[in-house]
């Protein structure tokens, strides 16, 4: 996130109220589109999600790797493009409502709908929009270390450069792994990446690669020990599987690239039709629940496709339909973003009508 960025409580301590026109559960691509595109309507925008970062699958799952199948980008690195929809709708001032969890939703009778996150924050909107992907993810720990989860110990790496000069140790065998990698090799003082396993389940080119490269790779190994204090991590101590022999690696920072597991969880306790994994939507992108849509991964509907791109239609579908709901004398068709009144260009101050 951006130092200009409006109100992030990314550590949640729990008991906020806020009063917005639209909420967003989910801060993945679609749902970062959904809060420009509300921005530009008009509306206050709070977005909710579980993760410390947005970007959704992009940022947990492949920063590094390029995207070529978005329109009109032949090709974009997912951190950059997420980067860039945080920018596209920074002008419109969303609230991030970071690390919270939305737990649970009830609509009054009067349509305000009342989101509260599992740290006891507070959102009433007028509508809300559901952009959880494919749920809340947890990242799989790492064996041994994790009391240092923020003194050294991450799972994402939105910004590599907080690493520089560091001594880097990545752990896991999978594309995210490999991919950071390579892209911290550049930056920071050493790499080096232990894999449980002989065998990498990451794409043998970009394996190939960093083969060839300056990180250390040590395979068939396993984290043992970490040994810092209060500021942070000192030293990893790795054990070989195939002679019990112990290493000890002087790292300041571990990347734990384990992979995620995801559940919809709560989502599911909220009274939507659903299926297992998505929620079914009308050509609107609304729910059976009155005022509230989906966009993106989450959504089911015959000939579905789950791809960003989709996601981004989506997002335009139901935030232009949301906001003739919010404000029954706004047109459902939004205008061209081009017309000089509507370019995002000054701050517009988000004005809550709830
Ligand atoms: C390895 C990999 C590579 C891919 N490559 C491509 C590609 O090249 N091109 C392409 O088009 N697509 C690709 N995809 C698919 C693409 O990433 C998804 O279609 C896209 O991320 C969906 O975006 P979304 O915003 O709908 O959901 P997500 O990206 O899943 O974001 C949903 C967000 O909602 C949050 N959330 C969920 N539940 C809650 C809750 N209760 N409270 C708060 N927050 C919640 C989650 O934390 C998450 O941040 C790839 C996917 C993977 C895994």
């Amino acid at each position: 996130m951006t130092s200009d960025q409006t109100a992030i409580d990314m550590n949640g301590s729990g008991g906020d109220r806020h009063v917005v026109d639209m909420l967003i559960i989910g801060a993945g691509p679609t749902g970062l589109y959904c809060a420009y595109y509300a921005g530009f309507r008009g509306l206050s925008v709070a977005m909710m999600d579980s993760l410390e970062e947005p970007g959704g699958q992009i940022t947990a799952m492949y920063p590094a790797k390029m995207i070529f199948d978005v329109a009109g980008l032949p090709a974009i690195k997912g951190q950059d493009l997420v980067d860039n929809l945080v920018q596209a709708a920074a002008p419109f001032n969303p609230l991030y409502i970071l690390g919270h969890r939305a737990e649970t939703l009830v609509r009054s009778d009067d349509g305000t709908i009342t989101v509260t996150s599992h740290k006891g924050a507070e959102v009433l909107a007028k509508v809300v929009i559901i952009t959880g992907g494919i749920g809340t993810f947890t990242p799989r720990p790492t064996p041994v270390g994790k009391e240092y989860e923020g003194r050294g110990l991450r799972y994402f790496v939105p910004k590599p450069a907080e690493l520089a000069d560091q001594d880097t140790l990545i752990v896991g065998g999978g594309d995210s792994a490999v991919d950071w990698a390579l892209a911290l090799e550049p930056i920071c003082r050493s790499v080096s990446l232990i894999h449980r396993r002989d065998e990498f389940r990451a794409h043998h080119a970009t394996v190939q690669q960093m083969l060839a490269s300056s990180v250390n790779v040590i395979t068939s190994a396993e984290i043992s020990g970490v040994d810092g204090d209060d500021a942070g991590i000192k030293a990893v101590e790795v054990t070989l599987k195939k002679t019990g022999e112990k290493q000890r690696l002087e790292v300041q920072q571990v990347v734990a690239a384990l992979g995620f597991t995801a559940q919809l969880g709560p989502i599911l306790t909220w009274g939507l039709k659903h299926n297992k994994r998505q929620i079914e939507v009308d050509t609107k992108m609304e729910t059976n629940l009155p005022g509230v849509f989906a966009a993106g991964d989450i959504t089911e509907y015959p000939g579905k496709v789950r791809i960003i791109s989709v996601g981004f239609g989506e997002a335009a579908t139901a935030v232009n339909n949301a906001a003739s709901v919010v404000d029954p004398s706004l047109k459902l068709f939004p205008g061209h973003s081009s017309n000089p009144d509507q370019a995002p260009t000054a701050k517009k101050s988000a004005k809550a009508t709830v």
